[in-house]
């Protein structure tokens, strides 16, 4: 009867209030423990920068060169639990933490790269990940000098990968932070390029140097022509646009030769290298 339907909405109501409850507690209190947790990260010295090898290919004498590397993040929780990016960036993008441990990431990928031109390795240029929140920092452009000078490394070998929403929110300030960039004589990237949805006629008219082709378009190449299809008009785009090409998430030969014929410059996936401990990076580059 009514009067028990009645009290059966009321029970399950009060239940379904009690469950949401229960589990906002919980979320809030994972992270409250995150965030706990990436603090003493921080000062506990538990992040380690991975470096991933960027090469040009040559298809005729199929000459692989390694001509960067991109710094990417690991953290040690407690000093030996490996977890990924993926796992606390975007945490640490929502409670601004991002802004100290994009700092010391800089820092730390700056000094590496001077640490290996003594050793020989002259030249490599260095690319860095830069959340939006870090982008739009009151302090960025102070924070990149001083790190540059600091480290001594040139400018020019730095290259700042941004996505396209870090660009689309306050356009108009973006625009100035990157010119600002290229004053000092940076490089700059638009990472996972395609994903985003930045129109083309605005990025047009930014200070851009480089595009990094997302993985998305290249995993299920050579299968998927519509794939194919968004490559190569990528890659003719940005060639009007005089802007150079990285192919993100090479994994196949048959990859690489899609993309060397299509005219991409430089790779960076699986088939050259997973991202590697510094130690292990001379040798790399020595016997590849
Ligand atoms: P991303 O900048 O697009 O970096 C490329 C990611 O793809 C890396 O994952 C790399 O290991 C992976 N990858 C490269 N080649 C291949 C391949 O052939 N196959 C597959 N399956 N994956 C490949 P990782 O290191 O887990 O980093 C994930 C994301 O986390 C990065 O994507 C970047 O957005 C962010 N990230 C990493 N380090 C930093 C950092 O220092 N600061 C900031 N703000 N973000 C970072
Ligand atoms: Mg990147
Ligand atoms: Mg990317
Ligand atoms: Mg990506």
């Amino acid at each position: 009867n009514a009067d028990s339907a009645m009290y059966r909405a009321k029970e399950s109501g009060r239940n379904n209030h009690q469950f949401y409850t229960a589990e906002l507690t919980k979320i809030a209190h994972a992270r409250f423990t995150l965030d706990t947790q990436l603090r003493q990260g921080i000062e506990a010295k538990q992040f380690v920068l991975f470096y991933q090898p960027i090469v040009e290919y040559d298809k005729d004498t199929k000459l692989t060169k390694v001509v960067g590397v991109e710094a990417l993040i690991r953290w040690y929780r407690n000093g030996n639990e490996l977890v990924m990016p993926n796992d606390f960036i975007p945490f640490a993008e929502d409670t601004g933490l991002i802004v100290p441990i994009g700092k010391w990431v800089l820092q730390q990928a700056c000094k590496q790269l001077v640490e290996w031109d003594a050793l020989g390795l002259s030249d490599l240029k260095l690319a860095v990940n830069i959340s939006p929140r870090q982008f739009h920092d009151a302090n960025f452009i102070n924070s990149i000098e001083s790190v540059l000078n600091e480290s001594g490394l040139s400018a020019n070998r730095l290259t700042l990968e941004i996505t396209e929403g870090a660009i689309m929110e306050q356009e108009d300030m973006a625009v100035e932070i990157l010119l600002a960039l290229k004053a000092l004589g940076l490089r700059i990237a638009i990472d996972d390029f395609g994903t985003g949805h930045s129109s083309l006629s605005k990025l047009r008219f930014l200070p851009l140097d480089e595009l990094k082709i997302d993985r998305a378009f290249v995993r299920n190449i050579p299968e998927n022509s519509d794939d194919m299809h968004i490559a190569t008009t990528i890659l003719a785009m940005a060639k009007g646009l005089r802007l150079h090409v990285v192919a993100e998430g090479i994994e196949t030969e048959e990859q690489l030769a899609f993309f060397a014929h299509s005219g991409c410059e430089q790779y960076q996936g699986y088939k050259f290298s997973r991202p590697l401990p510094a130690a292990d990076l001379p040798a790399f580059i020595q016997n590849i």
